[in-house]
Order: structure tokens, then sequence, then C-alpha cells
């Protein structure tokens, strides 16, 4: 069902939501059913509360196929505070102080951990662990603009790091990695946050995943964070309660107030993927069919649109191009939104157009994109 006065969102994020889960939200807004009260008024210990975070987490792990072994944690502080809080409990050794240094004086040794730096995201992940200990760059792409992600034998992993980082997928370059880079048996730790829940995953082959929810799963306020038991108990002793994951994980999310209508969208995006949708090799292959449908457009269009992903390296969820000069892309992207086609300007860093197409742009969306792009071309071209 269509609202009249919504327009095609193609925003990085915060992004579209499902118009069923918007309206299920809408319907229990003042009071969920048999509960008497809305989901913002419900304590978080609340035997309603608990009920919804169980499914939520339920929903996941049917989604992901996640066995026993991994926690499913719904925390605070978006993704950018999981690239500190990760380094902080699989990075630092115990006993370190902030200077690097033990505390008898002597450097710290042993620990380090590999990056792969394919953007600007993957970029922050590394500062952070910088400031937390020994990181090795396995890879950057910074050569080629961020407009690739490694081929196996391009990426250098050093023996016993105590993890590999990877970004799925980069949000602002529009590069994704196709399939799961092998680490030689380190742990595989992946900032999923914008391609989280857009296809099936072998989760086993991860020890750690997060995602902020605020564009496949949710809204904002809320990061999901699914850890392997055997990660989780090499964090050392001593970390701040709420920056240690033995803890939230002890406390199953509830050591303090978790974000809880965030919560409850991701139980209703949840639902929807596996009620409505039909699963993730479904929501594959819709994703892939939208992704297809603007690529065809840049491939077809002689360079009026040219790519910044190089084809082998791109996104299904973040489609970034820019065009011969600025001024028509101005044009572009005015013209678009008298269309009703939102949120097309990229990232400044990169510039051009960006079309996120996360797992709620419908393909009727993207269609519609898609035409004024051939129509755009063939009066401006
Ligand atoms: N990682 C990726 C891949 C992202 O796209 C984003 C947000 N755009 C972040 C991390 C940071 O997320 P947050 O704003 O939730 O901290």
């Amino acid at each position: 069902m269509k609202h009249k006065q919504r327009v095609y969102n193609f925003s990085a994020g915060p992004a579209a939501l499902p118009l069923s889960v918007l309206q299920e939200a809408q319907r229990n807004l003042l009071c969920l059913p048999g509960a008497g009260m809305s989901v913002l008024e419900m304590s978080h210990r609340s035997s309603w509360f608990e009920g919804i975070l169980h499914a939520a987490e339920a929903n996941l792990r049917k989604l992901y196929q996640l066995p026993d072994r991994y926690h499913v944690l719904f925390l605070q502080g978006g993704a950018s505070l999981q690239f500190s809080m990760l380094a902080m409990n699989f990075l630092r050794e115990s006993g370190k102080s902030a200077d690097g240094r033990h505390a008898d004086g002597q450097q710290a040794d042993g620990q380090h951990a590999d990056y792969v730096v394919t953007g600007a995201w993957a970029q922050k992940a590394l500062k952070e662990a910088q400031r937390e200990g020994a990181v090795h760059v396995a890879w950057d792409g910074k050569p080629d603009h961020y407009s690739r992600v490694p081929t196996a034998s391009e990426l250098k992993l050093t023996p016993g790091a105590a993890y590999v980082h990877i970004t799925s997928n980069e949000t602002i370059q529009g590069v994704q990695f196709e399939k799961t880079p092998d680490t030689s048996g380190a742990p595989l730790i992946c900032d999923m946050s914008s391609d989280f829940l857009s296809r099936p995953i072998d989760a086993q082959r991860y020890g750690m995943i997060y995602a902020g929810a605020q564009k496949n799963a949710g809204g904002s306020g809320v990061t999901i964070v699914i850890l392997q038991d055997e990660l989780l108990n090499k964090a050392p002793e001593g970390l701040p309660s709420m920056l240690d994951y033995r803890l939230q994980a002890e406390h199953k999310s509830l050591y303090n107030t978790p974000s809880t209508f965030a919560v409850y969208l991701v139980l209703l995006v949840t639902r929807w993927l596996l009620e409505e949708v039909g699963g993730l090799e479904h929501m594959a292959r819709i994703n892939d069919q939208k992704a297809h449908l603007l690529y065809e457009a840049i491939d077809c269009s002689e360079s009026f649109y040219r790519g910044h992903a190089r084809p082998d390296s791109r996104s299904t969820m973040n489609v970034t191009w820019r065009m011969a000069e600025e001024a028509l892309e101005k044009e572009f992207l005015k013209e678009a939104q008298a269309q009703g086609l939102y949120e097309l300007k990229g990232h400044r860093s990169v510039g051009g157009m960006r079309a996120s197409i996360y797992n709620a742009m419908t393909l009727e969306g993207v269609q519609a994109l898609r035409d004024f792009m051939d129509e755009f071309r063939k009066r401006h071209g």
C-alpha cells in the first residue's frame, strides 16, 4: 500500500523503513495490544519489554541461523562506539595503561589486530583501534580512491592477530565484499552496519558482527552486536561496565536502560523480513535485482554516469556515481527531487550521487529512479 505524501527516500541512514512496519508501530503507539500502554512508556524491566527483546533476538537468531554460542546484544552509542569498544575488549591487554605500557613501565607486547581499510568507515574503525593497541593495516584501498575491495591474495594478514577487522559494505564509497574473506583462523570482526540482514551469511565464519540498526534493521539508537562466546571470553577484566561485552552479555542487554523503542522497531523489521519478505535469500534476490537496475543504467550510459566502485566490488546497498560536470549533478538532484526521488546527493568526500537502496526500498522505487536516470540522460546527454 502506498502513502500519497511519502517520497522515495534514498537516504544512507537513518533510511526508509518498510511501510507496514511504520503502520504497525503507528497502530500500537498509544497502546501495545494487551499491555495497556505504549512501548515508549514501558519499563525495560517489565515482562512486556523482556518479551520484545527476546523476540527480536529470536528473529535475528533465526535469520542468521545463529548457534547458541553466539550472544546477541542490543547496545547504544552507534557503530562508532563499537570501533572503540571492540578494540578495548579484544586488543587492549589487561594491566596495560593508556600509554601502552604495563604497570611496571615495560612496553606491552604481543597483541595486535589486522585492519582491512576499504573506505571511510574502515578508516574510522582503524583510528579508534590505534588508540588501544598495535594495529597492522592488512590492505588499504586509498591508491584506488577506495573504489574496490582487495582480492584474497592482496590481503597481508599477520600471524597471531587477535582479530581481523573488515567493513563488509562501505556506505560512502559504495564498495562491498561479495564473499567473506578468509582470515586463516583469526577471529573475523565485521562492521556490517550498511548491509546487515541484506543477504544470507555464514555467521559461523565471524567472531563478531556489529551494525547500527538505522539502515536495514530499524531506527537509530540501537546497535546490534553478535558475538561468539570464545571471543567474548578473551576480554580483559576491569573495563568500564558499559564498555564490557562480558557484562552486557551477562545482563542480556539490560545492564542499564536500553533504547527500548529502537529495540521494538528491530522486532518489527525482523518480523517483516521473516513473514512478509520470506527470509534473507528472498531479500538478497530482490536487492540484487534493484542494484542491477541502477548499475545497468550506469553501464549503458556511455560514461554519462560514471560509477565510483569497480564492477567487481559494487555494493548492492549504496550505488555511487558521478557525472562529467558538477552543474549537471546539481541539476540531476534538483529534477530528481521534483519527481519525488529524495536524498540522492553523494557524501561530500566522494561527491556526485549515491542511491541507498536498503531492504525497505522497493523495486518500484528503484525502477522510478532508473526511469528518471534514463530520461535525464536522453535530455542532457
Ligand atoms: N559503519 C558504517 C559502515 C556506517 O555506514 C556507519 C554510519 N553511516 C557507521 C559505521 C557509524 O554508525 P553510527 O552513526 O551508528 O555510529
